[in-house]
C-alpha cells in the first residue's frame, strides 16, 4: 500500500498548558493509521506565554514535527494560512490546539479522503464547554451566513477539517487579507463531506474569542462573502424616498386646502432625525466595505514568520 503524507496543522495562541496533552494524542491517532506518513506542524501565533518553549521541546523530541513562529499575533485565520502554506506534500488536517477537536477522529477523516473527498469537515452535533449564549449566537450566525453567502458555508462547522492536496493548492491561491476561512473552504468547492462529532471542552485555559471578537468575526464573514447589506442599504433608501415623497405630497395638499400656519416642529425634528439615522447607517455599511477594500489595496503580506524549526539550513544538511 502506498503511503500518503498527512500533516496535522495546529494554530496555537497561548496554549502552553494544552499542547503537552494534545501532542501525544495526535501522535497516537496518526500512528494507528495504515499507509499514512504523519507530520505535525505547529504555528505559534505570537504567544506571550511558554507556548514556544513547549513547542521547541516537542519538536526536539520528534523529528516529524515542524514549528513556525509568527512575528506577532496575527489571529487564527492568518496563523492557519501560514501553516497551510507550508504543506506542499500530501494532505493537511486542521486541528485546534485546545483539544476541542478530537484528533482520534483522524481515522474517519482519512477514510473519507481515501474515498475521494477533498474537504472532509467535522460538523458539531454537541458543543460541550460552550455556554448557551455562545451556542445561540453561533447558531444564528451560521443560519445567517448560510442565507447570505453565495458560496456554501456548512452550518456548525469550524476549521476542523482534512484538505486534499488539490484543495490545498486551490486555497493557497486565495490571498485575500480579510480571511473568513470557513467561507474560503466553501469557495474552493470540489467534493466535500461532513463527519459529525461531539465538540469537547477545552483542555485548559479560556476561549480567545469573547462575544465582541465573535461579533467582529461575524461581520468579517458577512462582508467577505456577501454584498447583501449594500443592497439592503439601496432598498432602505428607496423605501425612505418613497415614504418621503408621499409625505411631501400630503404636506403640499394640506397647505393648498387648509393653509399653512407654520407649525409642525415635532414632525420636522422626527423626519430630520430619521433621515439622518438612515443616512448614517447606509454610510456605515459602505464604510465597512470600503475599509476592507483599503486593506486589500495595501497588499501587505498575510503574516510574517519570525522563526522556523528545524531551521531551513538544518533541514538541508539533514
Ligand atoms: N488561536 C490562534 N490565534 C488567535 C486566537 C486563537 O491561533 O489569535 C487558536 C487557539 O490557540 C486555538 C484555536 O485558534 O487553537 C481556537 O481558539 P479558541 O479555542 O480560543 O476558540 P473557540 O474554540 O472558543 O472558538
Ligand atoms: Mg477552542
Amino acid at each position: 500500500m502506498p503511503t500518503d503524507r498527512l500533516t496535522v496543522v495546529v494554530a496555537a495562541y497561548n496554549e502552553a498548558e494544552s499542547l503537552p496533552v494534545l501532542h501525544p494524542r495526535i501522535v497516537a491517532a496518526l500512528e494507528a493509521l495504515d499507509g499514512i506518513e504523519p507530520r505535525m506542524l505547529y504555528v505559534d501565533d505570537g504567544s506571550t506565554d511558554a507556548t514556544w518553549r513547549v513547542l521547541c521541546d516537542i519538536a526536539f523530541a520528534d523529528p516529524r514535527v515542524t514549528l513556525l513562529r509568527l512575528s506577532r499575533n496575527f489571529g487564527k485565520e492568518a496563523a492557519l494560512t501560514a501553516g497551510l502554506d507550508q504543506v506542499t506534500d500530501g494532505a493537511a488536517l486542521i486541528l485546534d490546539a485546545d483539544g476541542q477537536d478530537p484528533p482520534e477522529l483522524v481515522g474517519a477523516f482519512v477514510a473519507k479522503w481515501r474515498e475521494g473527498y477533498d474537504d472532509v469537515h467535522g460538523t458539531r452535533i454537541a458543543r460541550a464547554g460552550d455556554g448557551w449564549l455562545r451556542r445561540a449566537t453561533a447558531h444564528a450566525f451560521y443560519r445567517l451566513i448560510g442565507r447570505l453567502s453565495k458560496t456554501p458555508v456548512p452550518a456548525d462547522t469550524g476549521d476542523f477539517r482534512l484538505l486534499s492536496p488539490r484543495a490545498l493548492d486551490a486555497l493557497r491561491q486565495l490571498r485575500e487579507r480579510h480571511r473568513f476561512m470557513k467561507g474560503l473552504f466553501g469557495w474552493v468547492g470540489y467534493r466535500s463531506v461532513a463527519v459529525p462529532y461531539e465538540r469537547d471542552g477545552r483542555i485548559a485555559g479560556d476561549s480567545k474569542f469573547n462575544l465582541w471578537r465573535l461579533w467582529n468575526f461575524a461581520l468579517e464573514g458577512i462582508t467577505s462573502f456577501s454584498t447583501a447589506p449594500l443592497r439592503l442599504a439601496t432598498y432602505l433608501g428607496l423605501l425612505t424616498a418613497l415614504v418621503a415623497f408621499g409625505y411631501g405630497m400630503w404636506i403640499v395638499v394640506k397647505a393648498l386646502f387648509w393653509g399653512d400656519p407654520v407649525a409642525g416642529w415635532p414632525t420636522m425634528m422626527s423626519v430630520i432625525l430619521f433621515l439622518g439615522g438612515v443616512q448614517l447607517i447606509a454610510l456605515g455599511l459602505i464604510g465597512e466595505y470600503l475599509g476592507r477594500l483599503y486593506d486589500e489595496a495595501k497588499q501587505r503580506p498575510l503574516y510574517l514568520v519570525d522563526e522556523t524549526r528545524p531551521a531551513p539550513a538544518d533541514a538541508q544538511r539533514a
